[in-house]
């Protein structure tokens, strides 16, 4: 994905819309920091290998930045500075004392072993350190970066400073900080926006067909609270192979086979298809919850859904976005409906700062009381001025947040 691409697009749409000026535009479309680094780590076999690593501070005029470390092989720069944009976006649809930012290493992580999976993760985080803190600059797990690593990281920051921060990063394990129900908080509040959009198109999510793209943290979390809530999973699918079972998905079978074989592929009952084909099927609600521009002018005309959840993080590109709008799908824009995961960020960072930590009951019901009052804000800003899309009047209810700090500070 390309700065220039998806991210600035909607954020443009958002400036035209609030009518501001050159120089504001320029703040909100320019991050204000961007890290590259070069770092070595040892291989197994002896060898070193050189990696390449990003650090992006979209704006931190709300508070510290927040945003994941994303380890693929795609991560550049320019994709650094979309998702940082996004994550500033995000943070602030949601109320949460944030910036956005975001950090990645081009890897691929299915090459390394866990012991060279380790090392870089340290590695990067002593080639980021100046730049990250639980003031400054906050980071969190991302595509292909999990709890495990963000322990290591919180290890190694440890280490650098003589003194256990553990509010410098979130997504981390239980027992060393972490929050109950973060795993499950991006799926979860990406129901509870699901829910709430469905009441007011009159679509009952009890006897709803769901199919969902991806099947990491995200997708496969997504399936079983759609599951669990009454719904009905009728498709789904890893990076490889796609399922479709029109009498329902047994999820929990399907994430045993995920668990011990690492793929979807022997998953026994349904109808094969490929990750593709899913976007066609027969389904009430669509969930991509894979990467980013999966749905594309080319695949978007033939999409059945009347309502798309957007877990992944900017999963339409533009065009598509038309083409969706024409047909009368609702889409749920991923700034609103993947936010639950840097919420429960948000709550971990607060619980470090305190020393002091929530039950899961707690952390749903705060979940669930900001995810709802943001889309409700949505709701109304969309109905109040007419906005054709939610996207576009979460864009201006955030950047209109983002802009008054701005202008309170002095900075435009
Ligand atoms: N990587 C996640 C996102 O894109 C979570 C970020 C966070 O928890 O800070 O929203």
């Amino acid at each position: 994905m390309s700065f220039n691409g998806t991210a600035a697009y909607q954020l443009k749409r958002a400036i035209e819309l609030l009518k501001l000026n050159d120089e504001t535009a320029k703040a909100l479309l320019e991050p204000r920091r961007s890290l590259e680094v070069t770092f070595s780590v040892r291989m197994d076999d002896g060898r070193i290998r050189v990696f390449k690593g990003y650090r992006v501070q979209h704006t931190d005029v709300l508070g510290p930045v927040k945003g994941g470390i994303r380890f693929h092989p795609n991560v550049d720069l320019d994709e650094v500075k979309a998702l940082a944009t996004l994550m500033s976006i995000k943070c602030s649809v949601i109320g949460l004392p944030y910036g956005g930012g975001k950090g990645g290493v081009t890897v691929n992580t299915k090459e390394l072993s866990e012991g060279e999976l380790e090392r870089l993760s340290r590695g990067y985080i002593r080639a980021i350190a100046q730049f990250v803190s639980s003031e400054k600059d906050v980071p969190a797990p991302d595509m292909y970066t999990n709890p495990q690593i963000m322990a290591w990281m919180v290890d190694e920051f440890a280490v650098i400073n003589q003194a256990n921060d553990f509010a410098f990063i979130t997504g981390k394990p239980l027992s060393i900080g972490g929050s109950v129900g973060r795993n499950a908080a991006t799926a979860r509040g990406g129901f509870f926006v699901t829910r709430a959009a469905c009441e007011k198109e009159g679509i009952s999510l009890k006897k709803a067909k769901i199919a969902i793209h991806g099947f990491g943290n995200v997708g496969g979390n997504a399936a079983r609270v759609f599951d669990a809530e009454g719904s009905k999973v009728v498709a789904i699918a890893d990076s490889r192979t796609g399922i479709y079972d029109p009498q329902g998905i047994d999820v929990e079978l399907a994430h045993e086979i995920k668990a011990r074989t690492g793929a979807l592929k022997d998953y026994p009952k349904g109808q094969k298809i490929t990750a593709e084909e899913l976007f066609q099927c027969d389904c009430d609600i669509l969930v991509p919850a894979s990467m980013e521009e999966v749905i594309t002018k080319d695949n978007a005309p033939l999409i059945k859904a009347k309502v798309i959840a957007e877990l992944a993080n900017a999963p339409i590109t533009p065009e598509a976005d038309e083409i969706l709008a024409t047909k009368g799908i609702t889409i749920l824009p991923d700034i609103l409906t993947n936010a639950g995961g840097v919420t429960v960020s948000y709550f971990e960072w607060v619980q470090n700062r305190m020393g002091y930590y929530w039950t899961a009951e707690e952390v749903e019901e705060k979940l669930e009381k900001l995810m709802y009052k943001a889309f409700e804000d949505i709701y109304k800003f969309k109905q109040e001025n007419n906005c054709k899309d939610y996207r576009l009047a979460a864009f201006a209810i955030a950047t209109n947040r983002i802009v008054q700090a701005m202008r309170d500070r002095g900075w435009i």
